[in-house]
């Protein structure tokens, strides 16, 4: 399977990333993973609206899935010939969510939303496991999984044991660290990169990539902080960076 980040900025849009947006793909089949705002200019750098197959969101805040709404516009108006309905995978409440977005109640014709539940999922040729992590809002970290290989993502949370369990022995730890590494950060919302770099080394994962980095941030202090808490290979996500797994 083929990873690539799309955005990787924390909570908005930054100078350099759209927020949170990752393609992932396999067997000719691509799945995109949240769609927040900005993502949608820069994943047609990597896909034609049109052949995406999927979409997954963790959650409803802004950041993880306003870009739904035009790439809505995008299918309604594509000129293929029949119009193919795509899944979308989503918490509950997800349809409504991005309907009042974008203040137009049909959106059901271009999208089929499924909504999310713990546990085990099939999408494409993925092997799916959602489970909820620690966010205001319902939130869901994916552990995708094809050919013996896995990478985990987080999605927005605090810490989070399900997080840990999500991410045990995988081969990639695609972390948040939303928070600068500060003392007394408030709990369940996000992670700094240390804690980013706990949950890493508790889950045995191979690789840890921080991501969700806040424009207001120092990237590289949640860099050293987390490979402060973790043995193996720590990186920044980028946009446009691709990883490629198996
Ligand atoms: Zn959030």
């Amino acid at each position: 399977m083929r990873l690539t980040v799309v955005g990787c900025s924390g909570s908005m849009p930054g100078p350099h990333s759209p927020a949170s947006c990752y393609l992932l793909e396999a067997e000719g089949f691509r799945l995109v993973v949240d769609l927040g705002n900005g993502a949608l200019g820069g994943l047609q750098r990597y896909t034609a609206l049109n052949r995406v197959d999927a979409v997954a969101l963790s959650h409803l805040h802004a950041d993880h899935c306003l870009d739904m709404c035009p790439l809505w516009i995008a299918r309604k108006y594509s000129d293929e010939d029949p119009l193919r309905s795509i899944p979308v995978y989503a918490p509950s409440g997800a349809a409504e969510r991005i309907a009042r977005a974008n203040d137009d109640p049909d959106v059901s014709g271009v999208f089929d939303f499924v909504t999310l539940t713990p546990g085990r999922h099939l999408i494409g040729p993925f092997a799916v496991t959602a489970g909820h992590v620690a966010h205001p809002v319902e939130t869901f970290a994916f552990r995708f999984e094809l050919g013996g290989h896995s990478l985990t993502y987080s999605g927005d949370t605090g810490e989070s044991p399900a997080l840990v369990e999500l991410a045990a022995s995988a081969d990639v730890l695609l972390c948040e660290a939303g928070f600068p590494d500060l003392p007394d950060l408030p709990p369940d919302l996000h992670l700094c990169g240390r804690q980013a770099g706990q949950h890493a080394a508790r889950a045995g994962a191979g690789r840890l990539i921080l991501t969700h980095l806040a424009p207001d941030c120092d990237p590289e202090q949640s860099l050293a902080a987390a490979a402060g808490a973790f043995s193996g290979p720590v990186s920044l996500a980028a946009p446009g960076q691709v990883l490629d797994l198996g």
